[in-house]
């Protein structure tokens, strides 16, 4: 959730409004071209760009080649009922467990085999934490080694060996994959308002390191949480919103309580207390004690710097 950005604009609400809608008879939401006018996907002769692209032999015989421009702009090809009748094959256990989001996923160009390069897994937490924060030194450097194009995703679409689950914040400021410059398969990514956990978020955790095999969980808070700022109002206030929203507070409330609301840096040492805190939840979920104690899976909270990229993990 998002805070106010400056720091000289006004106090924003706990939970601002979402954005009104364009008007519907607004000209900013008029069509770009016409309703009758003539389009040249009804022509015949011309492909129809919108069906489902079919699989070229020649791209599915060599699936480790991104998919080019030309490649998709190719002519259709009908597909072969021997390529259709072949499931996308795992490249490893851990992936074929996942394999309903492997074979679902969008990428039907360069169809995803257990013959193309096999991403390397990262297997010790330490290792998974020092490549999150090196990857995060590269984004703050603007010298990311990761693009986020289809060619990326391509390559990963056959499994996935991913080496952390990030639990982190809905503030669209904070998009995990670019702030630790992870590409397509490296990392899983839970995102909720101020990083409050649930069973849905234990749950997931639990799934990334039982079956994905994770061997880093990293809670990630972040400076200016809205969240907490809500959560700071709502308490002093005594004004506690509503429903699903209300929700949220309660679970931050115990950081921001056990600061203290006299305390001038409430919102920032809270923020951080809620990271300790969540930590502390994770290391509850079903398999985790087992796994910590085993040496095969960490758990880290850190805190990330809106105005700098920079994470600095939590001691
Ligand atoms: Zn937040």
């Amino acid at each position: 959730m998002s805070g106010p950005t400056p720091a000289s604009a006004p106090a924003a609400s706990p939970l601002p409004p979402a954005a009104p809608s364009a008007p519907t008879d607004s000209p900013a939401v008029a069509p770009a071209v016409p309703v009758d006018a003539p389009t040249p996907l009804n022509d015949s002769s011309t492909p129809d760009a919108s069906s489902v692209a079919p699989i070229s032999p020649a791209v599915t015989a060599t699936p480790a080649v991104p998919v080019s421009p030309a490649v998709t702009a190719a002519p259709a090809v009908p597909v072969s009922p021997a390529v259709t009748s072949t499931p996308a094959a795992p490249v490893s256990p851990a992936a074929g467990r996942d394999g309903a989001g492997v074979a679902g996923a969008r990428l039907p160009q360069v169809r995803a085999s257990s013959s193309g390069p096999a991403p390397t897994r990262i297997t010790r937490p330490a290792d998974a934490l020092a490549e999150l924060i090196a990857g995060n030194r590269r984004f703050v450097s603007g010298r990311p080694e990761h693009g986020h194009d289809v060619s990326a995703a391509a390559t990963a679409s056959g499994g996935q060996l991913p080496h952390a689950v990030v639990v982190g914040c809905i503030d669209s400021r904070v998009p995990l994959e670019a702030i630790f410059d992870q590409t397509f398969g490296s990392i899983c990514v839970i995102r909720s308002g101020g990083h409050v956990v649930d069973r849905a978020v234990l749950g997931s955790v639990g799934f990334a390191v039982s079956a994905l095999k994770v061997p880093l969980i990293m809670v990630l808070g972040h400076v200016r949480c809205g969240a907490v700022d809500a959560t700071v109002s709502a308490l002093r206030t005594g004004s506690r919103p509503d429903g699903d929203v209300g929700y949220l507070v309660d679970e931050i409330a115990p950081a921001v309580r056990g600061v203290g609301l006299d305390d001038p840096d409430v919102t920032a040492k809270a923020m951080r207390a809620h990271v300790a805190r969540t930590v502390r939840r994770l290391r509850d979920v079903t398999g985790v004690p087992e796994l910590v104690a085993a040496g095969s899976v960490s758990i880290a909270g850190a805190v990330y710097d809106l105005d700098t990229g920079w994470v600095d993990l939590l001691t």
